[in-house]
């Protein structure tokens, strides 16, 4: 299952060389050409799916133990002080290349990146509006 016009397709497939860090049969991860922090790597299956909610449920699982073996590589070659695992889905949530994939960014001390979001406030009868609504779907 690949996409002729996708680029994450080809990389993962080997068709456009990576700094690849890992690779079987299911995914490749390599390093983020614009990286967040030294290490930024991400996880790809070599199969196309544009999203979260198009990934087989099984190989999500792997996706993620993928990325915490790529964690621990990462931590005991840079000792990172922590992790961001990010996994955007749809440009409103910032994804750009419409193929699943997983951030593994190692975070340092000082390095200057803000990953997060400007927290509100929810009230209790705004959170028992969206459990309801939850309950209903
Ligand atoms: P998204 O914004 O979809 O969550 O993440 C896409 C990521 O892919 C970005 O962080 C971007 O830097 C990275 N990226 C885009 N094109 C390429 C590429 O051709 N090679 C590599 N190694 N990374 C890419
Ligand atoms: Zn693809």
């Amino acid at each position: 299952m690949r996409d002729e016009q996708c680029i994450f397709c080809k990389i993962a497939n080997g068709e456009i060389p990576s700094s690849t860090i890992f690779e079987d049969e299911k995914f490749r991860v390599f390093l983020d050409l614009g990286p967040a922090s030294k290490g930024h790597a991400l996880v790809v299956p070599k199969d196309h799916y544009e999203n979260l909610f198009a990934m087989p449920e099984d190989l999500l699982g792997e996706a993620f133990t993928t990325a915490k073996k790529t964690a621990e590589k990462m931590r005991a070659a840079f000792h990172p002080a922590g992790f961001n695992i990010v996994q955007n889905n749809g440009p409103v949530a910032g994804q750009t290349v419409f193929h699943f994939h997983i951030h593994v960014i190692p975070r340092y001390e000082d390095d200057g990146q803000k990953i997060g979001w400007a927290p509100g406030s929810l009230t209790p009868e705004a959170a028992a509006e969206i459990c309801a609504e939850l309950e209903k779907a």
